[in-house]
């Protein structure tokens, strides 16, 4: 049986895994990584809610100026170790959830009435 030598997304450190898409050396770096992502999440989903329903509130206190000081300190703390997951990944993990097509945007009319779909290509 093939052995993969991996290093753990958490903890840096290497690790025997008999499979190759393996990530974590133990549950305790799987639950340290998982647990930043969703406090750092819950951080960021009020501003993100904020930025796309009400614009002019988000542009008047600086929300995505906080945003990015957010992202800016976390870098700082992660010195460096990437501690998110891939764009193919993250995309992969919505699949089925919600009733709107990934990849399709729902944009507001100026009169926030009208709603319409738009394809991303
Ligand atoms: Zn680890």
């Amino acid at each position: 049986m093939k052995v993969f030598t991996r290093h753990c997304a958490e903890c840096g450190e290497a690790f025997q895994s008999k499979r190759a898409d393996k990530e974590f050396c133990c549950t305790p770096c799987r639950q340290a990584f998982n647990n930043r992502r969703m406090q750092r999440g819950a951080e960021l989903y009020d501003l993100f809610r904020i930025m796309r329903r009400e614009r002019d509130v988000a542009k008047t206190e600086g929300v995505w100026a906080e945003m990015c000081r957010l992202e800016r300190q976390w870098n700082d703390e992660d010195e460096g170790q990437k501690t998110w997951q891939s764009a193919k990944k993250a995309l992969a993990n919505l699949k089925g959830k919600g009733s709107i097509p990934i990849g399709v945007v729902v944009a507001r009319g100026i009169t926030g009435k009208a709603r319409t779909a738009v394809k991303l290509s």
